[in-house]
């Protein structure tokens, strides 16, 4: 049994301030148990989000990582700055970090594997273009991105991963993939991890969808098969519809 994620990416959204307005709205709603909810701030509202969330089940995670421990890479915060603050989860790869700041397989992959040294869990992104879904190369592309990402993971680690299924063209767009688009690459992506692992990791892997998840969409998605939960975007930002959506994974 894979426990459902249902996981907020609040991109460059929120201060301080408005993060613990926010929690204090939210965890009246999205307290449930058997779902694993996770709230990703910028990084200057993690160590309030984490003080916020202390006695609760809300994990808090960051939207970005660098790869070194540290040094003079300039702007950057480190895999264990975020441990010593206590943030359990990473966003890894997201695909406005591929498109707008130049991240590539390679970084993606270094990221994973510092996450997973530093036990954070990774939330590994991946996903197409409108351009390369109209060309018929979804596949391709998406196993060109895990792959590369987790090739040099052990079974243990990549059991550890979360990966998150993100059509580009469904990111921040109203337009969602349908439920059975997102499952055959969703269930293309634990092909691939029973592949390059074994059948027995493939199965332990959650793996999300994410794209314009909303409450009027989130239950076709979750009755499907294998997905295990959704990486949401412009739905978290409203504490009522993050706790609808955890509430539907309930
Ligand atoms: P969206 O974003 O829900 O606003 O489409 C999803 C994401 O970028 O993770």
């Amino acid at each position: 049994m894979r426990i459902p994620v249902i996981a907020g990416n609040w991109k460059m959204h929120k201060t301080i301030s408005e993060s613990l307005d926010y929690l204090e709205a939210f965890r009246t709603v999205g307290e449930k148990n058997g779902v694993e909810t996770v709230l990703c701030g910028p990084f200057l509202t993690l160590p309030a989000l984490v003080e916020g969330t202390e006695n609760s089940s809300i994990g808090i995670g960051a939207q970005n990582m660098h790869w070194e421990e540290q040094g003079a890479f300039t702007g950057e915060v480190s895999p264990s700055m975020l441990r010593d603050l206590g943030v359990p989860y990473v966003i890894v790869g997201h695909s406005e970090r591929r498109t707008l700041f130049g991240e590539t397989d390679e970084s993606v992959r270094n990221k994973v594997r510092a996450a997973l040294a530093h036990d954070l869990v990774p939330i590994l992104c991946v996903g197409e273009t409108i351009e390369e879904r109209e060309d018929g190369r979804t596949q391709e592309i998406v196993r060109k991105q895990t792959v590369e990402a987790v090739q040099e993971l052990s079974s243990k680690e990549m059991a550890r991963v979360i990966v998150a299924y993100e059509p580009v063209w469904a990111i921040g767009t109203g337009r969602s993939a349908t439920a059975e688009d997102a499952q055959d690459v969703v269930a293309f992506i634990r092909r691939i991890l029973a592949d390059q692992f074994d059948q027995q990791v493939a199965n332990q892997v959650r793996i999300l969808y994410g794209g314009s998840v909303k409450p009027a969409n989130i239950d076709e998605l979750l009755q499907m098969d294998d997905i295990d939960g959704a990486l949401v975007g412009g739905a978290s930002l409203d504490p009522e519809s993050f706790g609808q959506l955890v509430d539907a994974a309930a």
